[in-house]
């Protein structure tokens, strides 16, 4: 009788998350549910929104439940099937629980089909650079930051899943591109192999004046990932009718009250609002309908090694949760996926 392992929500997290928040555990092996599939993981996907979903209340999605499964981008082998649409052997993405085998009902796995050239890029990428990550880049960069050739853009996370891919297609759209990124090592990234004109660690204590430095007229696009001390320093840089395509804030996803200080938000809506910004809040399933168009102009580029793709990997399906936990703080370098099988 096979087994299985999965990975279990043991308690909602307090700020920052910690092993006991996870149970890693041996459970019998699925069966194939009718007109549906057993799935075997390849590839599963770490990413900063698990940390909200960890919490109790409203957002966009429903939040996990303790004692219940976590679910995330996942790639897959088809090892048993009841449904044509999946032959067994074939490669499927899609949501996935943090589990080596799974039942799947089928909706919502895409084939990653060797014809449409997944027979020479690694499987993960599905996950990363041409899955949910690259699309987030692409639709918020093209959508909502509405770039100009000349146009000055200030990327943060600029080394992680979504900055790496927004960085070299606001090159390639002739921007100038200053990255910020956590570290000497990731700011070299940003510059030489990313392309960006310029980078700047949101640690260092002169951050606001090198940003100013960095960016001689001014900034027409903010790419927000990040929150905190990065759009504190951007915040005086935007120019009149500038765009914040507003992706997220991971510096704020952990944190259990306010920060310490004055409120702020007074002078923030004052500068929106004399500066003309158009701050946009957006989430990647809102434009589901453009993968295609995304596809089209990202894949090939991926393929020649015009854009450059780079994965911080860990093994097993047991380090997932320090993979995830690493995320939160820096830990990776590109996209953080996790090596199932
Ligand atoms: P990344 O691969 O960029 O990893 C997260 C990175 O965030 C870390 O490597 C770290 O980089 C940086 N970071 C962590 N804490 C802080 C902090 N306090 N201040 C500044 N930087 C910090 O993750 P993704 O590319 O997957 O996601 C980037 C952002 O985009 C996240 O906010 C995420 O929630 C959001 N997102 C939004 C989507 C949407 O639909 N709106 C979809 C996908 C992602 P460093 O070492 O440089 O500090």
């Amino acid at each position: 009788m096979p087994t299985n392992h999965e990975i279990l929500l043991a308690s909602r997290p307090v700020g920052a998350p910690t092993p006991e928040n996870f149970t890693y555990r041996e459970a019998p092996a699925p069966k194939t549910p009718a007109g549906g599939v057993l799935l075997r993981l390849l590839w599963l996907s770490v990413d900063p929104y698990l940390r909200g979903r960890m919490n109790e209340g409203k957002s966009y999605v429903q939040p996990f439940e303790p004692g219940g499964p976590i679910a995330s981008g996942g790639v897959a082998e088809v090892i048993e099937s009841d449904n044509p649409k999946f032959a067994v052997g074939a490669r499927v993405s899609g949501m996935m629980k943090w589990a080596e085998l799974q039942a799947h009902e089928g909706a919502g796995l895409t084939v990653l089909d060797p014809a449409q050239g997944w027979g020479k890029l690694s499987l993960s990428y599905a996950l990363g650079v041409l899955g949910m990550p690259g699309m987030t880049a692409w639709a918020g960069l093209t959508i909502h930051g509405r770039p100009k050739d000349g146009e000055t853009i200030v990327v943060s996370a600029a080394t992680g899943a979504v900055g790496t891919l927004v960085c070299q297609l606001a090159k390639r759209r002739g921007l100038r591109v200053v990255g910020v990124a956590g570290g000497a090592e990731k700011c070299a990234y940003a510059v030489e192999t990313l392309g960006c004109d310029a980078a700047v660690d949101h640690r260092d204590p002169e951050l606001k004046e090198k940003l100013k430095a960095a960016c001689p007229n001014g900034v027409d696009i903010y790419f927000e990932n990040v929150g905190g001390v990065t759009l504190a320093a951007v915040m005086p840089l935007m120019n009149q009718f500038s765009r914040i395509p507003l992706c997220g804030m991971i510096s704020q996803y952990n944190a259990v009250e306010a920060a310490p200080g004055p409120d702020r938000s007074g002078a923030l809506w004052r500068a929106i609002l004399t500066n003309r910004i158009a701050v946009r809040g957006f989430i990647v399933s809102d434009h589901s309908g453009k993968m295609g168009e995304f596809l089209a102009e990202v894949a090939p580029l991926v393929a020649s090694g015009e854009i450059k793709t780079r994965e911080t990997v860990s093994e097993g399906l047991s380090n997932a949760p320090a993979a995830f936990m690493a995320l939160l703080s820096g830990g990776n370098f590109g996209k953080a996926v996790v090596k199932i099988a």
